[in-house]
């Protein structure tokens, strides 16, 4: 990733992505639909539902993970709190 960043000059975020994935995103892959919700799983051979959370890898006792949903942090914690100042970029100074 240092590698990356020398010769690019991107921040260590994206390193860290172009290194995971040094041959672009995968491509979206489309499987049967989740026997729990019914949404479409990632692939024939998937036994976890990243949807609602079903796992089956053991076919005798499926649990339920719990899934988080994606939210955005800035417009939750304003929402809760109206006061949280969000992070802004100092003013420019006067020339
Ligand atoms: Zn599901």
């Amino acid at each position: 990733m240092v590698a990356i960043r020398k010769l690019t000059g991107c921040n260590m975020l994206f390193a860290k992505i172009w290194a995971i994935h040094p041959n672009g995103p995968h491509p979206v892959r489309v499987g049967p639909p989740c026997p729990y919700c019914g949404k479409p799983l990632f692939s024939d051979g998937t036994r976890q539902c990243l949807q609602c959370g079903w796992d089956w890898h053991n076919p005798k006792n499926p649990v339920q993970h719990v899934v988080k949903p994606v939210q955005n942090k800035a417009v939750e914690a304003t929402a809760i709190n109206p006061a949280v100042e969000l992070e802004s970029t100092p003013p420019l100074p006067h020339l």
